[in-house]
């Protein structure tokens, strides 16, 4: 029995099924696309992030692109938003179907402006037959979509949000890109997931993401239950991260690549 499904049968309750769609970054690398990452609760997939490319990966993983009811924008940076307008084109152009169910975006301030100024490019992506609703979440905690969600700022970019998503019995939460490791120990606070960027290993001179000992301490004060590291550099060695992340944080680390499934 794996760690991850003695979690699973530990409480009762729904059981949160995420696959990582991209756990890369805006660089090319094998294994470690554009941010996308698909949350099944009720056997329906949340989206958080949308990067080019995403959607014929969000297909190759099993998850049907009608099915989303649901898309979390971190921030507009290109590597978590192009796929998109994919999205919404790929919604007026299936073959003998339409959609009538609304979609919902939940995003960082601009993300109105953002998709008005898509769909003034591209057109024909416009929603015809279904009702497209975007918000742009301010920080704290609301009720969107049937789920409760929390935002804070991340200090990556100036609107950059990190969210997180609790049903009955489970918290999720999604670092997006960040730096701001207080904000993200207080959102993150016993969650049963943590997927959390971890852009660069310690040692790293950045100061608009996290490298992989601070991704640790933030885990270990958080009390997360699971640790999943997305959004690596393709050049970061990630046993080195893996030994940056045990030297502060004891519990479950999963270090993504394209396809990992995490159930808790
Ligand atoms: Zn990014
Ligand atoms: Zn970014």
């Amino acid at each position: 029995m794996t760690e991850t499904s003695q979690a699973s049968v530990s409480r009762n309750g729904d059981i949160m099924k995420l696959t990582v769609v991209g756990a890369g970054t805006i660089l090319p690398a094998r294994g470690l696309s554009t941010s996308c990452h698909a949350l099944e609760i009720a056997g329906r997939p949340v989206v958080f992030d949308m990067g080019p490319g995403a959607l014929a990966r969000l297909a190759l993983a099993g998850l049907d692109y009608r099915d989303i009811r649901t898309i979390f924008i971190s921030h507009l940076h290109p590597d978590h938003t192009l796929d998109l307008v994919t999205l919404l084109q790929a919604l007026e152009a299936t073959p003998g179907w339409s959609r009538t169910e609304t979609l919902t975006i939940v995003g960082c301030r601009g993300l109105k402006t953002f998709i008005a100024e898509l769909l003034a490019i591209f057109r024909d992506a416009l929603p015809q037959s279904y009702a497209l609703e975007v918000i742009e979440l301010e920080v704290g905690r609301h009720e969107i979509a049937g789920l409760t969600v929390e935002a804070c700022l991340t200090g990556h970019t100036t609107n950059s949000l990190a969210f997180r998503v609790e049903t009955q019995d489970r918290v999720f939460v999604y670092s997006g890109d960040a730096a701001d490791m207080d904000a993200m120990i207080d959102i993150a606070r016993q969650a049963d997931i943590l997927l959390c960027e971890c852009s660069f290993e310690k040692g790293y001179p950045t100061t608009d993401h996290f490298t992989s000992d601070v991704v640790g301490r933030i885990a270990e004060a958080a009390g997360v239950r699971h640790l999943i590291v997305t959004h690596t550099y393709p050049a970061t060695d990630h046993d080195r991260i893996r030994a940056d992340l045990g030297a502060h944080y004891a519990g479950l680390v999963t270090i993504a690549v394209d396809g990992t499934v995490v159930k808790c």
